[in-house]
Order: structure tokens, then C-alpha cells, then sequence
């Protein structure tokens, strides 16, 4: 069950019949399926060059490859600051300022503490409350020390390790966004597993319907729809990935507050907006925030948010 993908966690509803056959290009890239549908114009090399910027910053910040910028930052930790390019560091900085908004709800260091649950392994089991504390404790984003003249990143302690896993495909997909736009691109829809960018309009005058799965269907079905016009539609939720044991199960989104799954009531958030990275960092903070929070959080800063509860209530906000 653990590292199961769920292809399909967002599905575009094609209600409109189009004059040109959409044409649509897939790959498994950061550990989910990645999917670009062209709407009016798109070829084979521009999918390819596409694919080529995911793979490149899939490349830069894997955790588990032991190549990667971020598997560098996660070595030095407690030791020393690590040099890295211009747009891991960005992305760094931006994850630690959306840490900073959410109260901590979103923190790019749970990355041990993760590993300690498991997620990201074969074999995922529920660790011992003691060791939770002992790695909770250096779980603070102060500890997340960033130089901006020398842009290096320094892990102020060696019992935390930084996961962009919460960001990086929002991220990517604002980068692919940009990239399919500069390149003349005008209808087009990006779907990194939960991060869908939808480029333009479905047609003139006509936005795009984008289906939010519903999390107890096993078949793609989803509980409602969302219209949308070049904007990025983010979701999280527990039922992406989890693993199960003693009848329980325990998924992937942390409490940065308890270092265990998050208690939350909410089944799935989504954010509608044009910054994918920042809708990513947020929707897993909503998440772990609960509904009631979540709700006010969109509100205060003016959000487009549907969130679906755990008793079927699906609130709506700013749509
Ligand atoms: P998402 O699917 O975007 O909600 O992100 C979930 C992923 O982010 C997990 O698989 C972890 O890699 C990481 N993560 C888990 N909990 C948190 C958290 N509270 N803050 C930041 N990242 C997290
Ligand atoms: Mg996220």
C-alpha cells in the first residue's frame, strides 16, 4: 500500500467537445504520475523538453538520491552550510517563509522524523514515542539557517533533515507552467498528482472543470468540480498515501506539533490559485490545521479553498 501512487488524484472532466484532439503526454516523475495535456498547440519535443525541467529539479531535490542538493544539505546537518543554486535556494527560502505563515503547520524539516515512520521506505511502521521526541525537539524552523549572500543552507542540528516533499511539486509545476507558456503554449493542463496547473481557458470564454477526487473512491470518481482559468488547482489529503497496521491507518502528513499523522478532520483541501509552490506548502498546512483553522486561515488571507471533512461537509471559500 505504502509509496501507492494515486495516478489520478485530481481528474479533468472534459465536458466540452473541442475542435483539435487533445493530446496527452505522460511520465513517472517524483514519485508520481505526471501528466501534460495540450489543448491547442504541443509536439512531442516540447513534452519531452517539459519532462526534461521535472526530471532536472526531481534531480536537484530528491531527498532519497543521494545526488541531490538536498541529500547534501541533510549530510552536513549539525556540521557545516552547503552551497547550492539559485533555484533550490529560492525554493528553500520561500519553504521557510510559508513555514513561518502557517504557525509551523507546513515545516520543511520533518524529514527524520518522517524517515522514522518510514514513509519513503518499504516497510513503514509506527516508531516508538520516545524516539519521536528526541527528533521533535530540534524540529524548529529557526534551525533552517539560510545565508543569502553565499546562499548556502545550514541544518543547525544533526537530528533534522529538510523535505521538500510538501513543496516540490507545486514548484515544479509553476516552473513547467512557465515553461509551456514562454513556449507559445495557451490551453494546456499540467498534472503533477495533486498538482494540476491548467494554462488558459478549456476554450474562448470557456474555463476549465477540474474534478476533485472524491478520497473513498477507489475508481477516479469525484465529489465536485471546480471552474478555473489559468490557475493552478492544489489538493492534500491522507488518502494519497498511507500504510496500515493493527487495522490502523497512519498516513503521510505530519504534525510538526506531535510528530504523528495529523489529527485532522479534514479528508482533502484544495487551493485555487496562480502560485502553485505556495498553494502546495499551504494545502499541506491547512491539512494538518483542521477545518475549523483551515477555514479561517483561507479567510484571513483571502483564499479559494474547498475542503471536505470527514462527515461529507464540503466548505467552500472564496469560490
Ligand atoms: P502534500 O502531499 O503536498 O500534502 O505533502 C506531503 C508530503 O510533505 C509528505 O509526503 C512529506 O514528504 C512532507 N510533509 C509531511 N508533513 C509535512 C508538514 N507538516 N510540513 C511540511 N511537509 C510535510
Ligand atoms: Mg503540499
Amino acid at each position: 500500500m505504502m509509496r501507492r501512487v494515486l495516478a489520478a488524484i485530481l481528474m479533468l472532466c472534459a465536458l466540452a467537445s473541442c475542435s483539435r484532439q487533445p493530446v496527452e503526454e505522460h511520465a513517472f516523475l517524483m514519485d508520481t504520475w505526471c501528466s501534460i495535456t495540450f489543448y491547442d498547440r504541443g509536439d512531442e519535443e516540447l513534452s519531452d523538453e517539459a519532462f526534461a525541467i521535472l526530471e532536472e529539479i526531481d534531480a536537484r531535490l530528491d531527498r532519497f538520491d543521494t545526488g541531490s542538493e538536498v541529500a547534501r544539505i541533510n549530510a552536513q546537518a549539525g556540521l557545516s552550510p552547503v552551497s547550492v543554486s539559485e533555484p533550490t535556494y529560492k525554493l528553500i527560502k520561500r519553504a521557510k517563509e510559508l513555514s513561518v505563515m502557517t504557525g509551523g503547520a507546513f515545516n520543511p524539516l520533518m524529514g527524520a522524523v518522517s524517515d522514522l515512520w518510514g514513509f519513503g521506505s518499504a516497510s513503514p511502521s509506527v516508531p516508538d514515542d520516545d524516539e519521536i521526541a528526541r527528533l521533535l525537539e530540534a524540529v524548529d524552523i529557526d534551525n533552517l539557517v539560510l545565508d543569502d549572500g553565499a546562499m548556502t543552507v545550514y541544518l543547525a542540528d544533526d537530528r533534522i533533515s529538510l523535505d521538500l516533499g510538501g513543496i516540490a511539486k507545486g514548484h515544479a509545476a509553476d516552473e513547467v507552467a512557465a515553461f509551456l507558456k514562454a513556449s507559445g503554449v495557451e490551453r494546456a493542463v499540467v498534472n503533477l498528482g495533486g498538482n494540476v496547473w491548467c494554462i488558459g481557458q478549456r476554450e474562448e470564454d470557456r474555463p476549465w472543470t477540474v474534478g476533485l477526487q472524491d478520497p473513498s473512491s477507489q475508481d477516479g470518481a469525484y465529489f465536485t468540480t471546480v471552474s478555473v482559468s489559468d490557475s493552478s488547482v492544489v489538493t492534500s489529503g491522507s488518502y494519497q498515501r498511507f500504510f496500515i497496521e493493527d487495522g490502523v491507518a497512519y498516513h503521510h502528513i505530519l504534525d510538526p506539533a506531535t510528530g504523528r499523522p495529523a489529527d485532522s478532520d479534514i479528508l482533502s483541501v484544495s487551493l485555487i490559485m496562480d502560485d502553485s509552490t505556495m498553494a502546495d506548502a499551504l494545502t499541506t498546512a491547512l491539512f494538518v490545521m483542521g477545518s475549523t483553522d483551515a477555514a479561517t486561515f483561507c479567510r484571513q488571507w483571502g483564499l479559494s479553498a474547498v475542503i471536505l471533512t470527514g462527515n461529507g461537509e464540503e466548505i467552500r471559500i472564496g469560490l
